[in-house]
């Protein structure tokens, strides 16, 4: 796969991090959602998404997760998460001290 040129969050640090959950976890997915998983994982879950004040390198709130599951994961957060956009739509202005999480997840 390519995936060159984008800098993103999602770069070094990022790639360690994310190999270091991984091999703690055995490569398993902690997530096991039934009829989707596959459980060889191959991403990284935020426990506590960090939509919701979850801490983003903390290791305790990451944990290994099949390509299934953390997209499933991923799109029932964003339901449940209002965007920053639609807050501050909501306020008017000036509600910018909401964090708002990168839009793209598909490591
Ligand atoms: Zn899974």
């Amino acid at each position: 796969m390519g995936g060159t040129g984008r800098k993103t969050v999602y770069g070094g640090k990022w790639q360690a991090v994310r190999k270091k959950v991984l091999t703690r976890d055995g490569n398993r997915c902690q997530i096991g959602l039934p009829l989707i998983c596959t459980i060889d994982a191959t991403c990284v879950d935020h426990i506590t998404p960090v939509a919701w004040g979850g801490e983003w390198w903390d290791l305790a709130n990451l944990r290994a997760a099949c390509q299934p599951c953390n997209q499933q994961l991923g799109a029932i957060a964003r339901k449940h998460t209002p965007r920053a956009n639609e807050v501050r739509n909501a306020n008017g202005e000036g509600s910018r001290s909401i964090p708002q999480a990168p839009s793209s997840r598909d490591w």
